[in-house]
């Protein structure tokens, strides 16, 4: 039996999204209905529904960064019961067959991962997100929110908070490394508290300088603005990692010259231009270009245990449903501090 929720969808591409009603599975066996509470907006959501990033099926649901309680759990399932705090990334499905199912990597299974919205889920159906009142998931893509943190800054770290944290722990960021964070939004300012709470030593690159006060507050030790071309000269050669979390093309080899020898360009901002990379700019200092996107489900629950233990929440700004269209216009603006939230009682 299918169970029909209210839920935000865009009705067609690059259209604001209203309110309407959506279809959630029966609960499974290896399932957990889940009462959601908050849902973060991630530019992701924006990109999809625009159709940046191709063609998608409408009408579409957004949301990756979902928190709520537990509402009913499958027979199978033992690691949840009634009332738990949980949440749910941009994962809902993987192979769990293939090496990188088997490794920990489950977003990058052999046979794709199943996105939590406009995917396409084990039964065929297309995947609707969180900007929504419940959901239905594999209790195996649903993760535990630690007592400590709060439910609705919690939410962000589910993408902005694994995409951040993943890439950080695996380049190597901590006491001794100098670590730039290219960006300052709702991806780029959880970095700034991960790589703060690792040890090590950040310095924010935003176009401006407006958000520098900002910076500081959550962890920077330095800030410089990319707007001012003496930025590129002053810092070439400083880092051993950059974190780039732009949604919009930049220039590469502009940010490759600002890496110490051997250091690496982490790519997590996800335009859909290509961005043109110059040969020397890598091969004179041994330097890398690489990208990482979201991390495993384990990881993803380390980070959240991480994030509980350092109490690491997001900046949000809290909004009813009704703004949703209003905040995409800011986030596009790059007016978000440091992410939208949807208070999901208001949904419906
Ligand atoms: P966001 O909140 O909009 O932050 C992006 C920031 O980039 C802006 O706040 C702004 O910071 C800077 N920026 C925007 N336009 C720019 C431009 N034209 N030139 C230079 N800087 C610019 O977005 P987000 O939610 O953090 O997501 C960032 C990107 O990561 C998106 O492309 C998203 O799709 C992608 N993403 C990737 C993954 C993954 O797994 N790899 C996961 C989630 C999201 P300043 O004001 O400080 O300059
Ligand atoms: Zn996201």
């Amino acid at each position: 039996m299918f169970v029909r929720v209210h839920a935000y969808a865009a009705p067609a591409e690059a259209e604001p999204l209203v309110p309407t009603t959506i279809e959630r599975r029966a609960v499974g066996p290896r399932d957990v209905l889940i009462e959601i509470r908050y849902a973060g907006i991630c530019h992701s959501d924006i990109h999809t529904v625009n159709g940046d990033w191709g063609p998608q099926s409408y009408p579409l649901v957004p949301g990756h960064e979902i928190v709520g309680v537990v509402a009913e759990t499958g027979a199978e399932v033992t690691r949840y019961e009634a009332g738990d705090r949980v949440g749910v990334g941009c994962m809902v499905g993987s192979c769990g067959r293939c090496d990188a199912c088997r490794g920990g990597s489950e977003q990058y299974c052999a046979e794709g991962m199943v996105e939590t919205y406009a995917g396409v889920d084990r039964d065929g159906t297309l995947t609707q997100g969180g900007y929504c009142t419940h959901v239905v998931v594999d209790a195996d893509y649903v993760l535990s929110v630690p007592e400590g943190l709060d439910l609705a800054a919690a939410a962000p770290l589910l993408c902005a908070g694994i995409t951040t944290y993943s890439p950080l722990r695996r380049w190597g960021a901590g006491p001794g490394r100098k670590v730039a964070v290219v960006g300052l939004g709702g991806l780029g300012h959880m970095a700034v508290k991960i790589a703060h709470a690792l040890g090590a030593e950040v310095t924010v690159l935003s176009q401006s300088l407006k958000k520098r006060e900002d910076a500081f507050r959550l962890g920077a030790d330095h800030f410089h603005a990319t707007g001012d071309p003496g930025t590129f000269e002053r810092l070439a050669g400083r880092f051993d990692l950059i974190l780039n979390t732009v949604s919009a093309p930049i220039d590469i080899n502009a940010y490759l010259g600002l890496l110490a020898v051997g250091g690496t360009l982490a790519n997590v901002g996800a335009p859909a231009e290509p961005m043109s990379v110059n040969a020397f700019a890598l091969i004179s200092g041994g330097r890398s270009f690489a990208g990482s996107m979201i991390g495993g489900i384990a990881e993803t629950q380390e980070m959240l245990d991480f994030c509980a233990a350092h109490g690491l929440g997001a900046d949000i700004e809290l909004i009813p449903a009704d703004q949703i269209n209003e905040a995409y216009q800011r986030v596009l603006a790059s007016d978000v501090r440091y992410r939208f939230v949807i208070d999901t009682a208001t949904i419906g």
